[in-house]
C-alpha cells in the first residue's frame, strides 16, 4: 500500500521548498531523464526504509484572492482524500495569519493525522516562537527549516509511525502504462469514457514521478492501469484538437510514455494507411500492442467474418504478425474486458525474462535442425544465446560471424522464440555478437 504525505498551507510558507527537500535525492536521479520538468507536484521520498509519495497540494491552486476560500477547500479536500498524513506548513517569520486560521478550521475536522510544521525556523529564537502555533488547535508544532533541513528528521520520525507498511519504492511499478491511439473518430473518447467512468484507484493523479504529464491510475474490468494521455484528454474541450499536427504530436508522446498501445481501428473502415503508420511506429519504439477493431456492432457479419478480416489484416501488417486483434464494440460494451485483459497480458509478456538455460534448451535443437544458411560462402555457427535485461525483450546470439546471419534466418529465429515462449503482442529484438 502506498503511503502518501500531503503538504498543505497558504502560499509562501515554504511548501515547495519542503517538497523539494523531502524528494530531493530521488529527483536528482530523475532529472537526468529526458522529458522531465522541474514543475512537479508529486515525488517519492524515503525515510529510514519507509517509502512514501509526497504531494505538494499548493501546486493545484492557481487562483486570485477572491477564490481563495474555495481553493483552500479544494486543496485540503484533495489532501485529505488522498493522503495518509497531512503536513500543515506555517511560517515562523510571519506568525499566524487569517489564512492559516482558515486552513486550520478545515483541518481540525479531518480524521487523518495532521502535523503543524513551523517552517523557516533556522534560528533558535524562531524555533522558540513556533509555540505560538499551538493556538491553531492541531497539536504540537514542529519547528523546521526546509531550507537547511533542520528539524525535518524529528518530524519524519513521527510521520512514518502512521504508515501501514514500508510503502513501495515506486507505487506505480508493475502497472501497465497504456496509450489509446487511433485515427479521429474510431471511438477513442468513447472507450476512455467507459474505462475512466469505472471505479478509480486510491492513488488518483499520483504522477509517475519521472514524467511531466500527470498520470492517472485506473481500475476497470478488474485491471489496474495508467493512461498516458489523460492530460491531453482534459485539454480536449478547450483546444481544437482536430488540428492534425497537434493530435499527431500528442499521440506520439502518449505512445512514447506507454508500455502497451491499444491501437483502435474502425471496423466500418478497415485497416488504413494511417493505422499501419501507427502500428509501424509502435513496433519501432518496441511498444507492446493490442489492436482493437471497434464498432464491430456496425458491421454486417457471419461466423467467418472476424477470421477472414484478421487474416487479411495480418497480411497487410507483415512482418508484424504477432499482435492480438480483438473485434469489439464500445457502444455495446462487447469484449472491452478482453481488450484490457489482453493489454495486461501483453504488458506481462513485455517484461518476461527467459532463463538462459531454458532458452538454449529450446533453440539449440531448432538451430541444429535448420542451421544458418551459408552467406557468401561463409559458414555461420551459433554457439549460444541469452536474453538481456532490457525494457523490451532483446536476445543476443553469440556466433563466429555475426555479420553473415541472413535476414531470413533472423526471422526464423524470432519465429522460433515466439513458438516456444509467449511474446504475443511484443516486438522482439535480436542481436548477433562475435564469440
Ligand atoms: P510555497 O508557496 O508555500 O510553496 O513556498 P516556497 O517553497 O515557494 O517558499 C516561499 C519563500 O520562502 C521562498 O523565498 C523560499 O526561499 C522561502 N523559504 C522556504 N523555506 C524556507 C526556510 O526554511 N527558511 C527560510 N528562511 N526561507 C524559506
Ligand atoms: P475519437 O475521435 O476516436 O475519440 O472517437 P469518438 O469516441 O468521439 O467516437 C466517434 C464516433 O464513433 C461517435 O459518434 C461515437 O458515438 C461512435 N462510436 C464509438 N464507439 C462506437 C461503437 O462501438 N459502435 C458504433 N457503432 N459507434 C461507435
Amino acid at each position: 500500500m502506498a503511503n502518501i504525505v500531503a503538504i498543505v498551507g497558504r502560499p509562501n510558507v515554504g511548501k515547495s521548498t519542503l517538497f523539494n527537500r523531502l524528494t530531493e535525492q530521488r529527483q536528482a536521479i530523475m532529472d537526468n531523464q529526458p522529458g522531465v520538468t522541474r514543475d512537479r507536484h508529486y515525488g517519492t521520498a524515503e525515510w529510514n526504509g519507509s517509502y512514501f509519495t509526497v504531494i505538494d497540494t499548493g501546486g493545484y491552486v492557481v487562483g486570485s484572492d477572491d477564490v481563495f476560500e474555495e481553493s483552500i477547500r479544494e486543496q485540503v479536500e484533495i489532501a485529505i482524500h488522498e493522503s495518509t498524513v497531512l503536513l500543515f506548513v506555517v511560517d515562523t517569520q510571519t506568525g499566524i495569519t487569517g489564512l492559516d486560521e482558515d486552513f486550520a478550521d478545515v483541518l481540525r475536522r479531518t480524521e487523518k493525522p495532521v502535523y503543524v510544521v513551523a517552517n523557516k525556523a533556522e534560528s533558535g529564537d524562531r524555533a522558540q516562537g513556533a509555540s505560538e502555533f499551538y493556538a491553531l488547535g492541531l497539536g504540537d508544532p514542529y519547528p523546521i527549516s526546509s531550507m537547511t533541513g533542520s528539524g525535518t528528521g524529528d518530524l519524519l520520525d513521527e510521520v512514518v509511525k502512521h504508515f501501514q507498511g514500508p510503502g513501495i519504492e515506486d507505487p506505480n511499478a508493475g502497472i501497465p502504462r497504456i496509450a489509446i491511439l487511433g485515427r479521429p473518430n474510431v471511438g477513442k473518447s468513447s472507450f476512455l469514457n467507459v474505462l475512466t467512468g469505472q471505479e478509480r484507484s486510491i492513488v488518483t493523479d499520483i504522477a509517475g514521478t519521472t514524467r511531466d504529464a500527470i498520470d492517472t491510475r485506473y481500475r476497470a474490468y478488474g485491471k489496474d492501469f495508467i493512461l498516458t494521455d489523460t492530460a491531453g484528454l482534459r485539454r480536449k474541450a478547450r483546444i481544437d484538437d482536430n488540428i492534425e499536427f497537434y493530435s499527431t504530436l500528442r499521440s506520439l508522446k502518449a505512445m512514447e510514455e506507454s508500455d502497451v498501445c491499444i491501437i483502435m481501428l474502425d471496423a466500418t473502415r478497415g485497416l488504413e494507411a494511417q493505422d499501419l503508420n501507427i502500428i509501424g511506429q509502435a513496433a519501432k519504439l518496441k511498444k507492446g500492442m493490442v489492436i482493437m477493431v471497434n464498432k464491430w456492432d456496425a458491421v454486417e457479419k457471419d461466423q467467418r467474418t472476424a477470421d477472414v478480416l484478421r487474416k487479411a489484416m495480418i497480411e497487410r501488417m507483415m512482418p508484424i504478425d504477432y499482435v492480438p486483434i480483438i473485434f469489439a464494440s464500445v457502444h455495446e460494451k462487447q469484449r472491452i474486458f478482453q481488450v484490457m485483459e489482453k493489454a495486461t497480458e501483453v504488458y506481462e509478456n513485455k517484461s518476461k525474462k527467459i532463463a538462459t538455460s531454458k532458452l538454449n534448451e529450446a533453440l539449440q535443437p531448432e538451430i541444429e535442425k535448420y542451421p544458418p544458411p551459408s552467406l557468401k560462402g561463409k559458414m555461420v555457427k551459433i554457439k549460444y544465446m541469452l536474453q538481456v535485461p532490457t525494457p523490451s525483450p532483446t536476445f543476443v546470439f553469440f556466433c563466429n560471424l555475426p555479420q553473415y546471419v541472413a535476414e531470413s534466418y533472423q526471422r526464423f529465429l524470432e519465429n522460433k522464440i515466439r513458438a516456444h515462449f509467449d511474446f504475443n503482442g511484443v516486438p522482439i529484438t535480436l542481436f548477433f555478437r562475435q564469440k
